[in-house]
């Protein structure tokens, strides 16, 4: 790939902009970061050596609120990779109007390479990094790709001891026992599903004549995958960074979970209680999935999956971006001209940072709701969003995409433009 992922990310914006009158001080604002770090951090190894690890923390735009994002561990982590998934949490936090601005994290590592002791000690370093840059009032913290709600743990107490006192708010994703919420877990997947059961009535689709294809077996996919399977619809392939499994007669995804999540191992097996036994499959790879014969296809991985080479190769008709910018924007040309429904990250993964600001929410009033609260809230806006940002879809004849862009930017501008004119006057 030639282009940045910055610069892939900004031609979304270009887009939306064709399609709203928005003032040119609230363009021109929304090109930039608010800021950008770069952080080293010092990491004793368990065999007494020292190791340098670089990480990031990218503060979008806080005209809504305070900034909220991610934490991503991964090899591929950079600064122009945290930096746009920064600008689209900016946006993903206006499409579900949710009081904050976008910002994000990352650290360049495999985790896997790391003991559980080195792990701790390189979360709690990246925390010691940039604790003058977080805080609850200020940029709100939460897991993203290889990070969980042990890591947020370690990264809260980190905090509160900088702070001397208990901050629970600084960090969304925690364990329920030091504050997190109750459906957070699974939130991302949940609202992946409940927009994809506002969106496929639409297209008079039920789920037992819908197959699914899901890439990315993680806190994303395999939530909305297991969600899917439940409700009826035939999931007939999955996968994860090794590989993919494809059953024609559909996996059973329960069962799926529950091997990997003890094993590691994804298999097609078929559980009952304890004892999972393996069923009629084949193997296959994550291109081999992405070009899967399926009703949906939902990316769940990493961004740019689907790019100019293998667009064309896709057969889905619906795709559902449950990962952050997994389809280049050449590469939506190219589904767009072959008729195929692309629904945005922006909406379609915008449940976990729901569930993340209704965790902020809890922990701020002391005041703690139950799983069906958090999951009845979260059906509502997700829901809502998405209904809005169908109407402007087929009202200005645009792709889902565009109108999620538009839907925000109206929000985005409008809270600019409230803050007056302080900028003419500051020299
Ligand atoms: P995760 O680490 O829990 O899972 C990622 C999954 O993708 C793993 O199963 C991994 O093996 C698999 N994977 C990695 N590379 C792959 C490849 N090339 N092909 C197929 N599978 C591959 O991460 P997650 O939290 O589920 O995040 C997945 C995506 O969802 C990311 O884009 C993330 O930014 C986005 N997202 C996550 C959340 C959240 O709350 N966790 C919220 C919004 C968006």
């Amino acid at each position: 790939m030639t282009e940045s992922l910055f610069a892939e990310a900004s031609q979304r914006l270009d887009a939306a902009l064709q399609h709203i009158s928005i003032s040119e001080d609230a363009i021109e604002h929304l090109k930039y970061p608010k800021s950008s770090l770069q952080v080293s951090i010092p990491v004793r190894m368990d065999n007494g050596s020292l190791k340098i690890f670089q990480g990031y923390r990218v503060r979008y735009d806080d005209t809504r609120g305070p900034t909220k994002g991610g934490i991503r561990y991964h090899p591929n982590v950079s600064l122009d990779e945290v930096k746009s998934l920064a600008f689209w949490m900016t946006f993903k936090c206006a499409v579900m109007d949710i009081p904050f601005g976008g910002a994000k994290g990352g650290i360049t590592i495999d985790p896997k390479q790391l003991s559980k002791f080195e792990l701790e000690r390189l979360s709690r370093g990246y925390i010691d990094a940039i604790a003058d840059f977080i805080g609850p009032d200020v940029d709100i913290a939460a897991p993203d790709v290889q990070t969980n709600p042990i890591i947020m743990g370690w990264m809260m107490d980190q905090y509160n001891i900088i702070q001397r006192k208990i901050v629970p708010a600084v960090i969304t994703g925690k364990p329920l026992s030091m504050g997190g919420s109750l459906g957070r877990d699974t939130a991302t997947g949940m609202g992946t599903f409940f927009a994809i059961e506002a969106l496929m009535p639409k297209f008079q689709v039920t789920p037992k004549d819908t197959t699914v294809a899901v890439q990315g077996f993680g806190n994303a996919g395999s939530v909305v995958a297991e969600l899917l399977c439940r409700a009826g619809y035939k999931v007939v392939a999955v996968s994860d960074s090794k590989g993919g499994i494809y059953a024609q007669d559909g996996l059973d995804i329960p069962s799926v979970r529950q091997f990997k999540n003890s094993t590691r191992d994804l298999k097609a097996v078929y559980c009952e209680g304890t004892i999972c036994n393996i069923v009629d499959y084949r193997t296959i790879s994550n291109e081999e999935l992405l070009a899967l014969d399926v009703d949906i296809l939902v990316p769940a991985a990493l961004e740019n999956q689907i790019t100019e080479s293998n667009a064309d190769g896709v057969r889905a008709k619906y795709i559902f971006e449950a990962a952050n910018g997994p389809i280049t924007a050449a590469a939506d040309a190219i589904l767009a001209a072959k008729g195929i429904h692309v629904f945005p990250d922006i909406l379609i993964n915008a449940g976990g940072v729901t569930v993340s600001y209704f965790e902020w929410v809890q922990n701020r009033s002391g005041l703690y709701w139950t799983v069906d609260e958090v999951n009845d809230r979260l059906k509502q806006k997700m829901v809502t969003e998405t209904e809005r940002i169908w109407s402007i879809a087929q009202e200005k004849s645009i792709s889902m995409r565009t109108a999620a862009y538009v839907h925000a930017l109206n929000r985005i501008g409008a809270a600019i433009n409230a803050k007056g004119n302080r900028d003419y006057y500051v020299s």
